[in-house]
């Protein structure tokens, strides 16, 4: 497939609430929006790097003069036989695997379009609905977290996850289990404790959480292993795996029981497919993250998600949470705890291109 023409917008959309985690807060969401077009079919993808170096070291300046510079002349100049010859190529450049993801996943929509199928079975999912769970930030008082929680218990989310740090986690944790004996809870704290707080973080284990996701510093491999011997809870490792290479040694150190999987973090889909395949080979489960994607990366991920090794429920709840209008239509939106698969070719879901024109902050054409 030859790609005749790239459009590159950076976007802004208010968010419905602030989301706080042990790196800091955000009420607006600004991301880097890819269109592929070929042949009169669209392909798009949307690129979770950040305005701060915080969660990676990828930034939307970082990552938009990455694709600019060095992915998209590799598309441009081409015919691309598969979305996968794209990551054989983009192989010498390192890292950037924001950047890169965006790409990968807008070029398999736009082979997915093309065919005529959903993204979902394209890349080889088997679900027509997916398991919802939400992640909520840390909120100011314990009252605060435990009323977040009932909103979205009674909302019918199926995982529960609260982000937590030194300070605001045991407390948090006791006032939820107590008001909701029955719900399935996760903890994610960032990377935001050190082994020394080994003892506190085991304090967890009385709570049945279903996992504790990135407690120590995301290189801390052989940290994660030893903590893992003085607490019952799983482990699930997030920033640590960045690739199948990382995931493997996690696994052979004992670091993590479940992994979660982000496109966007590990640089596109063929490596995701890769890092769940090597999870499933090992028995440890994977779960599909969130970066509080607009409706783009919400449709990728939940095409993701439709595959059989995402066996628990991901970080993909109703687009209705976030935004009070999003650039796809329909709504991606959970009933019930169950979010379903798209059906239709490609996407599965319209942009609408009304509402780009007024979240779109610049626009850059490439041909
Ligand atoms: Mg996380």
């Amino acid at each position: 497939m030859r790609i005749e023409e790239a459009i590159l917008r950076r976007v802004e959309m208010p968010l419905k609430f602030r989301f706080r985690t042990s790196f800091g807060e955000t009420s607006l969401k600004k991301f880097l929006l890819l269109e592929l077009r070929s042949g009169g079919n669209a392909g798009w993808g949307e690129c979770v790097a950040e305005e701060g170096p915080f969660y990676s070291p990828e930034t939307i300046e970082s990552a938009s003069a990455v694709v600019r510079q060095f992915l998209l002349p590799i598309i441009l100049e081409r015919d691309l036989a598969s979305p996968a010859e794209f990551e054989t190529l983009a192989a010498p450049v390192r890292g950037n695997r924001m950047a890169k993801a965006m790409i990968s996943c807008a070029l398999h929509a736009l082979f997915a379009e093309r065919e005529g199928v959903p993204l979902a079975r394209h890349l080889g999912g088997i679900r027509d609905r997916i398991e919802s769970g939400v992640s909520l930030g840390i909120s100011r008082t314990v009252k605060e977290t435990v009323a977040n929680v009932k909103k979205h218990v009674d909302e019918g989310y199926r995982r529960i996850k609260l982000k937590i740090e030194p300070g605001a986690d045991l407390d948090r944790v006791t006032a939820v289990r107590k008001a909701f004996p029955e719900t399935v809870l996760t903890v994610d704290a960032n990377g935001a404790y050190t082994l020394s707080d080994a003892a506190h973080l085991s304090k967890l284990d009385a709570f049945g959480l279903d996992y504790i996701e990135q407690p120590l510093h995301h290189e801390d491999l052989a940290d994660h292993a030893e903590l893992a011997k003085r607490m019952s809870t799983p482990i699930c490792l997030d920033e640590s795996i960045r690739s199948v290479r990382e995931v493997d040694l996690a696994i052979r150190l004992g670091a993590c029981r479940v992994v979660n999987i982000k496109v966007g973090r590990v640089g596109g889909f063929e490596e995701a497919i890769r890092i769940e395949e090597r999870c499933r080979q090992a028995g440890v489960p994977v779960w599909c993250g969130g970066m509080l994607e607009a409706g783009v990366g919400r449709a990728h991920n939940v095409a993701l998600s439709s595959r059989a090794g995402f066996v628990k429920p991901g970080d993909i709840s109703s687009a209705s949470r976030y935004f009070e209008e999003d650039i796809v239509e329909p709504l991606l939106e959970t009933r019930e705890g169950w979010m379903p698969v798209p059906s239709g070719p490609g996407l599965g879901v319209q942009v609408r291109r009304d509402v780009l024109g007024r979240v779109t902050r610049a626009i850059e054409e490439f041909r």
